[in-house]
Order: structure tokens, then sequence, then C-alpha cells
């Protein structure tokens, strides 16, 4: 598997600075939970990873098997392994999921070495069965009228289709329904191995009844403050973030 090493890592936006040092390391075979409360930096965390232009790194290092990512362009990063599923994935009119699913395979596999058209179509079927999507999502454009359930199966539809080496799920059970949320669940459990690594971002525990974490990090105010194991996730679900604050002595 692969190893996502994020040292020290200071992130600006407009000239705010919203990252503070934040060391985290991932490995395939890893699940790792970030939670925290809003605005604490948990997105800019994972654009920044992703290489979104209005986030400057001011200092620090990510890498991914020793090479360099902030040296990468976006489309390097993607083909890299490095996966991010959006808190808001964005529409793209004139592209249907199955073209866009195919290009990106197509692209990581590189030239030459493309997926047949058929063994496309056969794995893309297979994934829409498990994931109890319609089949007519994948000729629609891609995320155009999809409701916010619908974006996030197909944000699972691509991970499942792409396999990166490790991938960022940014609020991925935001306004899901149970039972959406247990098709998603399901389909990132069925990711879990040795070459496969994740970052689920969440501001709630739910999820990770589903899911069940290997670490659970808390982030306050731009830095990863605690980190531990499920049993975290438990008790921010019981008592919240206060006894954190009262533990840094942090008051707001
Ligand atoms: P979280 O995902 O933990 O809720 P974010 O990373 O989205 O937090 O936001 C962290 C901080 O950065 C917030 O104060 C937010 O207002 C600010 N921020 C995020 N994106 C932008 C942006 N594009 N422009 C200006 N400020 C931003
Ligand atoms: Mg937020
Ligand atoms: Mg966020």
């Amino acid at each position: 598997g692969s190893v996502l090493e994020i040292k020290n890592l200071h992130v600006e936006i407009e000239g705010k600075e919203i990252l503070k040092g934040v060391d985290l390391t991932i490995k395939g075979g890893e699940f790792h939970a970030i939670m925290g409360p809003n605005g604490t930096g948990k997105s800019t965390l994972a654009s920044a990873i992703m290489g979104h232009p209005s986030y400057e790194i001011t200092d620090g290092t990510i890498t991914l098997d020793g090479e360099d990512v902030l040296e990468m362009e976006v489309d390097e990063r993607a083909r890299a392994g490095l996966f991010l599923a959006m808190q808001y994935p964005s529409e793209i009119s004139g592209v249907t999921t199955s073209d866009f699913l195919r290009s990106a395979i197509n692209a990581r596999r590189g030239e030459g070495n493309e997926v047949s058209l058929m063994k496309f179509i056969k794995g893309l079927d297979e994934d829409l069965d498990y994931l109890e999507i319609d089949k007519n999502m994948a000729t629609r454009y891609l995320n155009e009228g999809f409701s916010g359930g619908e974006k996030k199966r197909n944000e699972i539809l691509q991970l499942m289709q792409l396999k990166p080496e490790i991938a960022i799920l940014d609020e991925i059970d935001s306004g899901l329904d149970i039972d959406a949320l247990k098709v998603v669940s399901k389909g990132i459990n069925k990711m879990r191995n040795e070459n496969f690594g994740c970052l689920i971002i969440t501001h709630y525990q739910r999820l990770l009844n589903y899911i069940t974490p290997d670490y659970v990090h808390v982030m306050m105010r731009g830095r990863v403050v605690k980190s531990g194991g499920p049993e975290l996730a438990k008790r921010l679900e019981a008592e919240g973030y206060d006894w954190i604050k009262e533990e840094l002595g942090i008051e707001d």
C-alpha cells in the first residue's frame, strides 16, 4: 500500500491562516476519521491535499510514497492515486457519469493500457447494482440535477471504479437518509484492503457506526489536537467537544 504523509502543514486562504501545522500519516489498509466543529479547517485540509488553487501552502510538506505532492498538478495527483470526494460535488454539464468515469480510469491506467469498453461496462454495472443506483444515472450528465443523496452515491461509485491508493471523503454522510448512509458505508467498506487508505471527514459520529475507523483525529482551529481509536468518536458523540477544549485550555 501507499503512504500519504502530511507534515507541519500550514495553509492560508486570502491571506488568512486556516491550517496551523497539521501532521497526519495515512497508510494503505488504514481508515482514519477526522472530526471537529464547523469552520475548523477540515475541508481546507482536503482541498489543500488535492491542490485547490485558492489554498496557499505556506509551510510544511505533503508526500505520497516519498514523492512531493505539492509539486504535482491536480490531474497528476489523481493519476498518482489520490482521490477526493468533495463536500459539495460540482455539476459537469455535457459529460455523462459514464464518460467521466471511463476517461478518469484510463487517465490512471495510462496510454496503451486503456480498459476495454466491454470490461468497463461490466464493472460499472456491477458497482451500480452494488450501490443500488439506477442504471440511467450513468448516462446523465455528472451531478446535474442529482439529489444530495445521488451525488454522494455517485462519489462512492467513482471511488469504487477508480480504486485510488488514498481517498479523502469530505462529509460523505451529510444530508443522507439512513438507507443511503448504509449503502454509502457498504461501498466504502468494500474498498477495505491493504492497498487502500482512507481519510473520512465527518462532523457527526453517525457514519462511524457503519464504518469502523482504525484512528480518529479531532481537528480544532486548524490543528489536529487529539488522536485515538474508535472510542474517541463515541465520546465526542456523547459529550461534544467541550471537554477537549478544557483539556487544551481553550476558551470560546
Ligand atoms: P470545516 O470543513 O472544518 O467546516 P473549512 O475548511 O470549510 O472548515 O473552513 C475553515 C475556515 O476557512 C473557515 O473559517 C472558513 O470560513 C474559511 N474558508 C474556507 N474556505 C474559504 C474560502 N474559499 N474563502 C475564504 N475563507 C474560507
Ligand atoms: Mg463545514
Ligand atoms: Mg467542511
